[in-house]
């Protein structure tokens, strides 16, 4: 299949409807965008469907100030160019800035999201971006790049602020996404002190700004805080089964002070929060070298290596795609519900089926592409790491009862796109 070819396939849903935007209206809070408009900022442009110059005109006549493309997507991408024979990388920047909704200032809130250039931060601020509002993100890069938001760079709606979330930071704001904290195993094990600090002193400075601008407060908690669960799948009432001095606590502890210190604020202070427990998320720009198992297992495939299976592949996780989780992140923080809420897909896999289901897509994507393969990539054995959590499935029923969200996408649709993107980033040089 040609990648002009590739235009043509649909993307489908769970339910085998065609996804044309993500997003819904919720709350008051309008957060649909176009799926299009959404992938230029990520995707190149050969893979994203393009509307011709009369649909667009058509477009506008019916939903006038919506955040749809006006040029096709290639105008709204930084280029990068990748020159072999001096191994080095050449950057343009964008003189042209994707639309953005135009909303009277009543609606328009000034949102700060911390973590804002990592892999779920930065998906995060396209959306609220591309919804017109506007965006602060503070970020010390210690796992994000600059790369991952460079397109909203010289934005009059978007300001980008390094900045480390264990020293405190003066804002006016009306909604705060604390986001920042490393999040894959490598990167939080690599400094435990810093990520316990960044957990609990972060958290501690956003909470007392929250507190000072009255700004509705929203904490990125985790799946890890039920630790190696005896109840299965988890509700968020489960109190969890944490190894407090193990090799992972350094995060697991550390969200669960962030929880324990959010409702402090909440009971005490009257701080407005809102608290996630974020199941397993893959997608696009996630960092290709964080060690977490769907960036390892594509990038392995992609390059012909082995793929590594750690224990015996028997072990399970449920895999959400970013734009659903973003759909559920901006729907808790619109909603009244300020009870912990599990934010995931109930789709379960053990890992060894994953990295098969991982190997068969990889390999289709590049049937597709016309890329004849060498060898058929093998499914190598690894030692477990310690405290591996043997099983994890979310219990949603919450998340539907409150905010009326479930995912949509289904896990293989969410694979096939974050292939092609890697693929991308790899033919460009910048991977
Ligand atoms: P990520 O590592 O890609 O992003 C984290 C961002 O926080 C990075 O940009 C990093 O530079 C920044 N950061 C780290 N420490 C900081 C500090 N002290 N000061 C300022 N910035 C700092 O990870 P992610 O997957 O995008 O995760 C984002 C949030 O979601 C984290 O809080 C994580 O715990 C939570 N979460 C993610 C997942 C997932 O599967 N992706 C699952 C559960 C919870
Ligand atoms: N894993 C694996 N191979 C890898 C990376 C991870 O088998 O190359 C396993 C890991 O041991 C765990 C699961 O995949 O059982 C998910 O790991 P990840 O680091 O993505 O997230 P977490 O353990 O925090 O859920």
């Amino acid at each position: 299949m040609s990648s002009s070819s590739v235009k043509d396939a649909q993307t489908l849903d769970k339910n085998g409807q065609e996804i044309k935007s993500v997003g819904f209206q919720r709350f008051g809070f309008d957060c649909e965008v176009s799926l299009d408009s959404l992938r230029s900022l990520y995707l190149r442009s050969h893979y994203v469907v393009s509307a011709s110059e009369s649909q667009v005109q058509e477009l506008d006549a019916k939903e006038e100030g919506h955040g749809h493309l006006t040029q096709g997507p290639n105008a709204y991408q930084s280029k990068s160019i990748f020159h072999p024979e001096t191994q080095s990388i050449s950057y343009t920047t964008l003189s042209r800035f994707a639309p953005v909704k135009l909303l009277p200032p009543s609606s328009r809130k000034r949102i700060l999201v911390t973590g804002g250039a990592g892999f779920v931060g930065s998906h995060l601020v396209d959306r609220l971006m591309l919804l017109g509002h506007e965006v602060t993100v503070l970020d010390n890069f210690f796992t994000g790049s600059k790369t991952t938001v460079s397109h909203w760079v010289g934005h009059p709606n978007f300001e980008l602020v390094r900045h480390d979330v264990v020293e405190p930071f003066m804002i006016e704001c009306d909604q705060i996404y604390h986001l920042a904290c490393p999040a894959s195993p490598p990167h939080y094990q690599f400094n435990a002190v810093k990520t316990i600090k960044t957990s609990f002193m972060g958290t501690l400075n956003m909470l007392g700004l929250a507190k000072r601008t009255k700004a509705r407060f929203l904490i990125s908690s985790t799946s890890e805080v039920y630790g190696d669960p005896e109840v299965h799948p988890q509700p968020e009432d489960y109190w969890g089964h944490v190894n407090p001095i193990g090799p992972r606590a350094c995060y697991d502890e550390g969200k669960r002070v962030a929880e324990t210190l959010t409702y402090g604020f909440h009971n005490q202070d009257g701080v407005d929060v809102r608290v996630a427990r974020i199941f397993n998320t893959y997608g696009p720009r996630m960092n290709p070298h964080d060690g977490r198992v769907v960036s390892n297992f594509i990038v392995q495939a992609l390059r012909g290596e082995d793929m590594t299976v750690y224990g015996d592949g028997k072990q399970t996780r449920s895999f959400q795609y970013i734009h659903d989780l973003i759909d559920g992140l901006i729907a808790l923080m619109n909603s009244d519900e300020s009870r912990p809420v599990n934010i995931g897909n109930g789709d379960e896999f053990t890992i060894g089926e994953f990295a098969e289901l991982v190997r068969e897509i990889v390999e289709k994507v590049q049937a597709e592409d016309g890329v004849k393969l060498e060898r058929r990539v093998q499914i190598v054995y690894k030692p477990i790491p310690t405290d591996d959590p043997q099983k994890r499935r979310p219990d949603t029923t919450r998340a539907k009862n409150s905010l009326q969200w479930q995912p949509r996408w289904s896990v293989r649709m969410g694979l096939e796109e974050m292939v092609r993107y890697y693929k991308a980033k790899m033919s460009e040089g910048s991977m």
